[in-house]
């Protein structure tokens, strides 16, 4: 059998930075230090070959990377068994999310990780965290096909599916999880997969990329107290597309006749009114409570267990791509790739 060949992108973040002299401060390094401080991957059977883009914190993370890094997946998709991206905790949730609805009809693995800690500090989890998504990337299942055919991503021997991820911790090493979502797998002494719950790609169509990405779209976060006057100040003078409403619980908003008469008067602007719960487990219910009732009945759409990161690049996604207004409103509401509970 032929050796596995993977393709490792690095981004940026943690993983590969190393502490300023001067400052202290943590700065991005270029690849060559990653490959210099994991001696191990040369003892890999698999062929690594690797990519760099401008290393970035990924705070600094915009679009245009995810548009990128698909482009050259694509290019490069026939060449390779699976793909490996080290990207910034701060925004990987993002980034995996984005990737997952750009890259329709994948069928092969692409893991994304990073670390809390550099690859150059003596108890990095980095290291481990490279080398285990370089062999979920290459593992094949008992008919040689891909074991992952999903956008995934991997930290402290978890994997989790990318579109239903969130950065969970900013110290521990566990800074990843998936509460709404089973792990794909665990790494212990093996790599035990979870093939309940895998994303099984049933079409023969070849990988289709989506690039158009639509950026008019704003978050309003609820709080108690929120002043409706200001909000309606805030938002008059922007052109936006959709709003998403982070509500209480299973979706509830206060019923205050000034917030409800503007949510209504953006419907009729064509804005598309997503609601998306605060909570980071469970769904989001219009209509169990009176609190939401009205969201419903003005017409926000229900995220349901859809995480902030999807909610966002989803839209970004279906905005970009799609014109008709109903159908965005049909399809965010429903799975596309394993994002939403149905
Ligand atoms: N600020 C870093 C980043 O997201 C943090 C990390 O890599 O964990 O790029």
């Amino acid at each position: 059998m032929s050796k596995s060949k993977i393709l490792l992108l690095y981004t940026g973040g943690t993983i590969g930075m190393v502490q300023d002299i001067n400052s202290n401060d943590l700065k991005p390094l270029d690849f060559n230090h990653l490959s210099l401080h994991i001696p191990e991957l040369k003892k890999f059977d698999i062929i690594i070959h690797t990519h760099t883009f401008e290393p970035i914190d990924s705070s600094n993370l915009s679009p245009d990377l995810w548009i990128k890094i698909v482009k050259l997946i694509k290019e490069r998709y026939e060449d390779y068994d699976g793909f490996v991206i080290l990207h910034g905790t701060d925004t990987i949730a993002y980034t995996a999310s984005a990737l997952s609805f750009m890259l329709e009809n994948l069928n092969k693995p692409i893991i994304l990780t990073g670390s809390q800690l550099p690859i150059g500090v003596l108890r990095t989890d980095g290291k481990e965290n490279i080398i285990t998504s370089i062999q979920i990337a290459a593992d094949k299942d008992h008919n040689n096909l891909p074991m992952v055919q999903e956008v995934a991503i991997y930290f402290e021997y978890k994997l989790y599916r990318g579109n239903r991820s969130i950065k969970y911790s900013a110290n521990h090493f566990d800074a990843i999880q998936s509460p709404n979502y089973p792990p794909l797998a665990e790494a212990g002494i093996d790599i035990e997969y979870n093939y309940n719950a895998l994303w099984k790609n049933i079409t023969e169509k070849n990988l289709n990329i989506h690039t158009p990405l639509c950026h008019q779209i704003a978050v309003l976060h609820l709080f108690p107290g929120i002043d409706f006057e200001i909000i309606k100040k805030q938002f008059s003078n922007i052109d936006f597309k959709a709003l998403i409403l982070r509500t209480y619980g299973a979706g509830n908003a206060p019923t205050h006749k000034t917030f409800l008469d503007w949510l209504k008067s953006l419907t009729e602007k064509n804005i598309l009114l997503l609601n998306v719960t605060q909570c980071l487990q469970g769904s989001v219910e219009q209509g169990k409570y009176e609190t939401s009732k009205y969201l419903k009945e003005i017409g926000l759409v229900s995220a349901k267990d859809m995480t902030l990161e999807a909610s966002i690049t989803k839209l970004m996604y279906l905005l970009g791509t799609e014109k008709n207004t109903e159908k965005v409103k049909h399809l965010i509401s429903h799975n596309i790739c394993g994002e939403i509970s149905s």
